[in-house]
């Protein structure tokens, strides 16, 4: 049955995002197929974690439900999105992976408000939005299928080769904790406080750049190295790098944290090196392993995407080691569009309906959803374009 049937030329679209601790929310105005979407509003609240050190599900839940409605109120009020005339055409929405609790709340509401305004609904995925953002770039210099992306967040890490828009491969994954976990983890066992560690950590080396204490040059050891026994090994492992910090303190400052801000930043500097290494040194394996080309298609665009991809460090680490490998373009999103927003999300709802794509209204949200398994989740209904 067709339910529902828009344009698929020019709407406007209402994107949710709750897969975590934020409830996100915004407004795309596709007024156009040829020219990049007009991003009009978008709108975020995080819960705060600062003292709890760590996001707690159950709270991460009760923030999301208790503040998503509101924020979809306001933002349609706001820009008069919600008169008779002017409304949202499609919702997009977070269908995975993430924390159930999370999810439902928006996801819930998205449905409830494609069945009121009879428009269609798309269920999406997390990490899709992250891959995928770099496509709606407004100048002109978009990655096009073949490329690569390392996904580098709070929840996960991975390096992927997408060969089209439903053909993605993870070259790399990790097999215990999320790059961006790690380094709030090792900053927090360092001082640094505030809601986003990762974040923090950048902002406080900045200060201390050119007057750290160069003598602290303790050894932060890169996991999953060759060993006799073990060679070439196409894996992240971060969960390490807590231990390794704890056992510094503990070997050198008398298990507290040094007063000096110059030699915490050193070791800071450090440990966040040690952690954008490990990234890069596994990527450096999976491009040469997979001799950079597929079909005799050289793959040149490189996107970096999820929250720890605002580091300015890392956007250059990235650079100066991958450009020998024969990288030529390197995609970074706009800060805001790093950590997770729903304008990514609203972004590739809009890349799946445009090929064919909307999501069933007897669907609920999924804790886990690989991006090799896009299509292979039910709910999936197709609509001609
Ligand atoms: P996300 O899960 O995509 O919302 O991203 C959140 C993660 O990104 C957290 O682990 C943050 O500490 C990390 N993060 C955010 N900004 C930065 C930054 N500038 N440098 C390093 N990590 C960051
Ligand atoms: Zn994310």
């Amino acid at each position: 049955m067709q339910l529902f049937r828009i344009s698929t030329r020019c709407y406007r679209v209402l994107a949710i995002e709750t897969s975590c601790d934020d409830a996100c929310v915004s407004l795309i105005d596709r007024y156009s197929p040829n020219k990049p979407p007009k991003l009009i509003d978008e709108r975020k609240l995080t819960l705060n974690s600062k003292l709890s050190g760590g996001v707690v599900p159950t709270d991460a839940a009760i923030h999301n439900r208790k503040n998503i409605s509101l924020l979809v109120n306001q933002i349609l009020n706001d820009n008069n999105w919600n008169t008779p005339n002017i409304k949202p055409d499609l919702i997009c929405a977070t269908r995975g992976p993430g924390m159930i609790g999370s999810l439902s709340g928006g996801y819930q509401l998205a449905l409830g408000l494609s069945i009121a305004w009879q428009i269609p609904i798309v269920g999406v995925n997390h990490m899709l939005g992250h891959l995928l953002i770099s496509r709606m770039n407004s100048n002109g210099e978009n990655p096009n299928f073949p490329f690569y992306s390392l996904l580098v967040s709070g929840g996960h890490t991975m390096f992927v080769l997408s060969k089209s828009l439903f053909n993605h491969e993870i070259l790399v994954d990790t097999i215990d904790i999320a790059a961006g976990d790690a380094l709030d983890k090792c900053g927090r066992e360092l001082g640094i406080t505030g809601n986003m560690i990762g974040k923090e950590t950048e902002i406080f080396l900045n200060k201390f750049k050119d007057q750290w204490n160069e003598k602290v040059d303790i050894m932060v050891k890169e996991p999953m190295l060759n060993q006799w026994d073990r060679k070439d090994i196409l894996q992240y492992s971060f969960a390490s790098f807590n231990s390794q910090v704890k056992n510094t303190l503990k070997k050198f400052y008398n298990n507290e944290i040094p007063n000096d801000d110059k030699i915490r930043a050193r070791l800071l500097f450090n440990f966040q090196k040690t952690i954008f290494q490990h990234l890069i040194s596994k990527i450096k394996l999976a491009i040469e392993k997979n001799s950079n080309n597929i079909n005799d298609i050289k793959i040149n665009d490189f996107v970096c995407s999820g929250g720890v991809s605002s580091n300015m460090y890392l956007r250059q680490m990235l650079i100066d080691q991958l450009k020998p490998l024969g990288i030529e373009n390197f995609h970074y999103p706009e800060l805001n569009l790093c950590t997770d927003n729903a304008t990514m999300i609203g972004w590739a709802g809009i890349e799946l309906y445009e090929n064919g794509l909307t999501t069933d209204l007897a669907t609920t949200v999924i804790r886990k959803w690989p991006i090799t398994e896009l299509l292979k989740l039910e709910g999936w209904k197709k609509h001609d374009i």
